[in-house]
């Protein structure tokens, strides 16, 4: 029991620490690490250290240790917080999700792999059929997820991919019943590397010799989802066609630009994409526009423009297809046939595996999108956790120590704010023609934003004033201050995709193919009109993302990366260290120590607990609830550990609650 490790392992809670600062969380983590317990509790979050070894703490007997239990009856895991979520989706049918954060390589995915079996292990134990095998859908479409999304390299785990976000639905007796999943994709769109980005991933997904098995594993994942001989088949044709484009080159002959060698590359990818050759030239070499006068000419490629739209073509062809299977995925896990009235009230489990703060050397679009989705997520946290603990207690007439605590609400604005954001300035520049560069964009940014105490110029830091500097600015982040190098900024958030290739592609007579360009079909005086920018698209989804989970109860887990090595034994305590400030990780404990982890009305309390003590068994004769609520807690000894709400008791450390329940079990 969590009590029992308390002395040797360390703290299995940092709300238990002499002191809340920096150097005995530090110790406390490293302490925990280093005797293999790599989960530790914040209250109800769980903060976890990737411990690059195998683990011996999944198997079915720690299932049955944690199903059904309370939180603190356990020690600190993953299984706690799953049980947590369901249990309070079950018993009081709330919607609950579970976010977990954490840089590349902190174990989110694990995590979440973990949690999703766990939930598949408590749920349906009379194995009905069609349960079963929504479940199993459910656990492969990871496994597909995992394999598209995030092929790695031995070298390179590059991931394009940030964010999964899954629902998973269940039925009022708790089973599940389907799914939905949402993917938030950002590619690397750094010109010369995208397209051996892309290829190398490729190479992995088609591997079929060095990598037999895990090959065969996304096959038969594929085949367990529903995916057709025909789907399969289609997914495997674009993969490789992406390989192909690779070794399209353009050479100019009297100013011509041609595809050089004799064609046997177009000939392969007509083949492989079912649209004719001179179609797939045509949309190499030449683009539609629409002119101001309202024609539509065709106009042919410069050397380089058509080697920027090849690589574009195949970073679409990657993104569509992605997409295209999410997609394919979410129609076979989506619940149908669900009848309220007939099986009660459906509720909800989400659980979202998403990058926290990046902070590198060189931070670009990017990072800069992915801290904004950040900066929102924290803004749910303060929403959700800490300010309606305050309001609650202040309702309640409960005095509270107040906890300062940052409102990021005008970094989200600086953000993304209409009109004077920057993800708007940034396509007004993109819309006002091709002569805008970034640095004209940062100059009119920087002159717009100077005042704003989160956004800072480069010409208002004369000490970093190198060339080099030039083209940066800074946010003062809610996590700490991050310089973005604003190169390639606006061409990351144009669409880069000519029409040409869109229509090629819904041209094809593969309907599969077809099926992925539905836009293809648009004329190009249509697309002109509306074009939709990458950091446009980005915010929608975010916006939506955090509409999704502000309507759940939230559980935490917090994911750590060791050391950069890989090493199950290093704990690199400075790289340690600026993870647990990004995370937020002190102020959650402050936050943790300063509140009341848990509120019952005091009806609800008695109902529970009248039996513990002889004043109040079987009634009491008080002339309130609250007075016989005052007796119990009195009784067993944890006055000073509550404070008395209008309606309802406040508990403060979850471990008197925890006494009782035990003292409670004893008696029935
Ligand atoms: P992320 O999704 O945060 O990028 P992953 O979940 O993919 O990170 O973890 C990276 C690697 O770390 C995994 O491939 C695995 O080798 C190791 N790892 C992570 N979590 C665990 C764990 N709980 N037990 C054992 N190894 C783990
Ligand atoms: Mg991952």
């Amino acid at each position: 029991m969590a009590e029992l490790e308390a002395l040797e392992f360390g703290k299995s809670d940092f709300v238990l620490l002499d002191e809340v600062n920096m150097e005995q969380f530090m110790e406390n983590l490293k302490l925990r690490f280093e005797m293999g317990r790599i989960y530790t509790f914040i209250g109800e979050v769980v903060v976890s250290v990737n411990p690059y070894r195998e683990m011996d703490i999944y198997g079915k007997e720690a299932i049955s240790a944690y199903r059904g239990r309370e939180l603190y009856e356990n020690p600190p895991h993953l299984y706690a917080v799953a049980d947590a979520a369901y249990k309070a989706m079950k018993r009081r049918a709330k919607d609950t999700c579970i976010v977990i954060s954490g840089e590349s390589g902190a174990g989110k995915t694990e995590a979440s792999k973990y949690i999703m079996q766990y939930i598949a292990a408590i749920t349906n134990p009379s194995q009905r059929e069609e349960v079963e095998s929504v479940k199993n859908v459910l656990l492969k479409s990871n496994c597909v997820l995992e394999a598209f999304g995030n092929a790695k390299t031995n070298r390179n785990d590059n991931s394009s991919r940030f964010g999964k976000y899954m629902d998973i639905n269940f039925s009022f007796s708790g089973d599940p019943t389907g799914g939905h999943i949402n993917n938030y994709l950002l590619e690397k769109v750094n010109e010369e590397q995208v397209g051996v980005h892309l290829i190398k991933r490729c190479v992995v997904c088609l591997q079929a010799n060095s990598d037999q098995s895990s090959h065969r594993a996304v096959r038969t994942a594929l085949k367990v989802i529903g995916f057709s001989e025909d789907e399969i088949e289609s997914i495997y044709r674009v993969l490789a066609t992406i390989l192909l484009l690779g070794n399209i080159q353009f050479g100019t002959e009297e100013e011509i630009v041609q595809v050089e060698g004799d064609g046997e590359v177009v000939s392969h990818i007509a083949e492989l994409t079912s649209t004719q050759p001179q179609q797939v030239e045509k949309a190499l070499l030449f683009r539609t526009v629409a002119t101001g006068g309202g024609d539509v000419i065709e106009k042919g490629h410069s050397e380089q423009e058509a080697c920027f739209g090849r690589e574009a073509f195949s970073k679409a062809l990657y993104e569509r297809l992605f997409g295209w299977i999410v997609g394919r995925i979410n129609s076979v896990i989506e619940v149908k046939d669900y009848n309220p009235m007939l099986h009660g009230k459906n509720t909800v489990i989400g659980v979202l595996d998403i990058y926290g703060f990046e902070i590198f050397d060189n931070n670009s679009f990017e990072q800069f999108c992915i801290n904004y989705c950040n900066e929102k997520l924290q803004q749910l946290f303060i929403e959700l956790i800490l300010r309606q603990e305050q309001e609650e207690y202040e309702r309640e007439g409960v005095a509270w120590q107040h906890i300062e605590y940052f409102n990021n609400q005008i970094i989200v604005d600086l953000v993304e704010q209409n009109h004077k954001g920057i993800l708007s300035m940034l396509d007004e520049a993109c819309l006002s023609g091709g002569r805008v560069t970034d640095t004209v964009c940062l100059d009119s940014m920087s002159s717009r934003l100077a005042q704003h105490p989160h956004y800072t110029d480069r010409k208002l830091t004369p000490a970093d004033k190198t060339m080099e500097f030039q083209k940066h600015f800074r946010i003062r982040h809610y996590a700490g201050d991050v310089t973005y190098s604003v190169e390639g900024f606006l061409d990351k958030n144009k669409d880069l995709l000519f029409q040409d290739f869109k229509r090629l592609m819904f041209n094809s007579t593969n309907p599969v193919l077809k099926d992925m360009w539905p836009d293809g079909g648009l004329s190009i005086t249509e697309v002109t009109k509306r074009p939709q920018t990458a950091a446009s698209l980005f915010k929608n989804s975010i916006v939506a993302l955090v509409d999704k989970l502000s309507c759940k109860e939230p559980y935490y887990v917090r994911c750590v990366k060791p050391n950069e090595m890989k090493s199950p034994v290093l704990f690199d305590a400075a790289r340690c260290q600026h993870q647990v400030a990004y995370l937020g990780l002190l102020e959650n404990v402050r936050v943790r120590r300063a509140g009341f982890a848990y509120r019952q009305g005091y009806s609800r309390f008695l109902l529970r607990y009248k039996m513990t003590c002889e004043y109040t068994w079987p009634n009491h004769l008080m002339a309130t609830d609250r007075e016989a609520v005052e007796a119990i807690v009195t009784q067993h000894g944890f006055q000073d550990d509550v404070a008395y709400g209008h309606t309802k008791l406040f508990v403060r450390s979850p471990r008197s609650l925890f006494s009782l329940e035990q003292e409670r079990a004893a008696l029935i």
